[in-house]
């Protein structure tokens, strides 16, 4: 497919954000380029130095974004309400169409000062950047919807962390989004009273992301459309076992695709308690708090569409977080397993179930999953899982165990392993590692595909 660029977001105007210009590097080392995800794009035939040329100086792509643009946000971190964030150490870079038809944005982190920088230096470390590859290429392989790590460009400067051994690597990441509007971009419009402005946003992302007209029910619409699809990706984030650790609300992108992975980790087990971030000390976004921390998120969009909109329809729409999370959460996990589903009460039955027999084991997910995949779950899984394993029994498996991934053992990825897989590029800097480590990923992919 050829490159398709557009500009769509040049249509919302220029309250919605900032042209910026990117930082200047002292060098532009190429450490990864996703391949996979440049043919989704079209970007595929770019040589190595017109890769570096887009992604590392940012020489704007032919037909899409003239100049970067800052995207204007507030949002609540932690529950409270912050008026001061934005796009602080990066930019909207590039618009495109996809294979699928569907409208993307190439995204930057690392890339530089913005207005909305405040104390920060606009940059990315190095292991920053390889945390977020690491994390997406595990998330696209357990089906859970979320960015792709377009490109990791090492950017020779020295950073200082609080969190990490300093001074550190430097980086700068491309992400492919599907959108980047977050519901904080809907927050700061209404903190601002600004309803011609909601209306255009409103308008924008249906149009843009759920193909609908504009229209008097809009704001329901849009609203029961993102209730939808960010039910189902806190459905996947349980099924993968995966903690994002930062669900703020200007985290949250309103087309449901999960983004921006900071202190993220995979929970061992299913352990509710399971915290990613060690700044969150009350756990507020746990492992097992994450739907509930997603919801919440949606009633702030709810509440910012509160300005123009009535109260008993959008109260509706929420209403359908729970059974839209409940119904994702067993495609989620029947896909995992590797079986089709069957009916809606089943499924359920067999989802709560198997939830109570992880939590009440503790065994590992991954050796779990690798093990139940296609439906028959051995011996070694003892007592607990008796129900789990007879309900399981009457479903089909959804694809045969015929990959050479389950001649070996599971592909997972705890702290452990990211440590080691980052020691080796900051010891010695070797790549290898890492390079095997996503090949392995993208094989379980394909096992699981
Ligand atoms: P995050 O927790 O990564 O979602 O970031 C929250 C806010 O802090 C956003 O406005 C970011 O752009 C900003 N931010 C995070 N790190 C930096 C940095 N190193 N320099 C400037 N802004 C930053
Ligand atoms: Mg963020």
């Amino acid at each position: 497919m050829a490159f398709a660029p557009q500009q769509a977001i040049l249509a919302l105007g220029d309250g919605f954000y900032d042209p910026v210009t990117p930082a200047t590097f002292p060098q532009t080392i190429l450490r990864y380029r996703n391949d996979r995800a440049a043919a989704s794009v079209g970007l595929e035939g770019l040589s190595d130095a017109e890769w570096i040329a887009h992604f590392g100086r940012f020489e704007p792509l032919p037909g899409s974004l003239p100049q970067p643009l800052a995207l204007r946000y507030h949002g609540h971190q932690f529950r409270v309400y912050n008026p001061e964030i934005g796009d602080g150490r990066g930019f909207l870079f590039a618009q495109m169409t996809d294979t699928g038809g569907r409208l993307m944005d190439l995204g930057t982190k690392g890339s530089g000062r913005t207005p909305y920088s405040r104390f920060g230096d606009g940059r990315l470390t190095l292991k920053g950047g390889v945390r977020e590859i690491l994390a997406t290429e595990m998330l696209e392989a357990l089906g859970v919807e979320t960015s792709r790590t377009f490109s990791l460009i090492e950017t020779g400067e020295s950073l200082h962390r609080g969190d990490e051994p300093s001074p550190t690597r430097s980086s700068v990441l491309v992400r492919l989004n599907h959108g980047h509007i977050r519901i904080g971009v809907f927050q700061r419009l209404a903190y601002f009273q600004d309803e011609d402005g909601l209306r255009t946003l409103t308008a924008y992302v249906l149009r843009h992301y759920f193909g609908e007209p504009d229209g008097p029910d809009a704001p329901q619409r849009l609203l029961a459309h993102v209730v939808a699809r960010t039910a189902r990706m806190a459905a996947q984030f349980m099924a993968a076992g995966f903690v994002h650790g930062v669900l703020n609300s200007d985290n949250i992108n309103v087309t449901g695709e999960s983004f921006d992975y900071g202190p993220w980790r995979f929970t061992p087990s299913w352990a509710p308690h399971f915290i990613a971030a060690y700044f969150d000390q009350n756990g507020l976004y746990a492992f097992g708090r994450q739907p509930e921390a997603i919801y919440w998120d949606v009633m702030q969009l709810a509440i910012s569409l509160r300005l123009i909109a009535e109260e008993a329809p959008l109260i509706e729409a929420l209403e359908g977080f729970a059974p839209a999370y409940q119904q994702g959460e067993a495609e989620a996990i029947l896909w995992r397993l590797g079986v089709q589903p069957r009916d809606a009460a089943s499924d359920r039955t067999l989802t709560e179930a198997l939830e109570k027999a992880l939590h009440q084991s503790g065994v590992p997910l991954d050796l779990f999953y690798f093990n139940a995949f296609g439906g028959q779950l051995s011996d070694q899984f003892g007592s607990e899982f008796d129900e789990v394993r007879s309900r399981l029994s009457d479903y089909r498996p959804r694809k045969a165990r015929d990959h050479a991934y389950w001649q070996g053992s599971p592909c997972g990825m705890h702290i452990d392993e990211v440590e080691s897989l980052w020691s080796a590029i900051a010891d010695r800097d070797d790549w290898a590692p890492l390079s095997a480590k996503i090949s392995a990923i993208r094989r379980m992919g394909e096992a699981l595909a």
